[in-house]
């Protein structure tokens, strides 16, 4: 399994160049923790951590 990339800014996990939520191109494989968000409205993890789309996070980037 490649190691994935977390954005920066968002926290968002990519496999790609680009963060798939915010575009940045800021990413880092120096992230902790993973957090899968699949209803961004209902989920409590989701309004602590200020997600807004679904998707896989990082709950620690550094
Ligand atoms: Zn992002």
């Amino acid at each position: 399994m490649p190691r994935e990339l977390a954005c920066r800014k968002c926290k968002a996990l990519t496999t790609g160049k680009v963060c798939p939520v915010c575009n940045s191109t800021d990413l880092t494989t120096k992230w902790s923790g993973l957090i899968i968000v699949l209803d961004p409205e209902k989920s409590q993890i989701a309004k602590i951590l200020n997600l807004k789309a679904s998707g896989r996070y990082a709950v620690e980037v550094s």
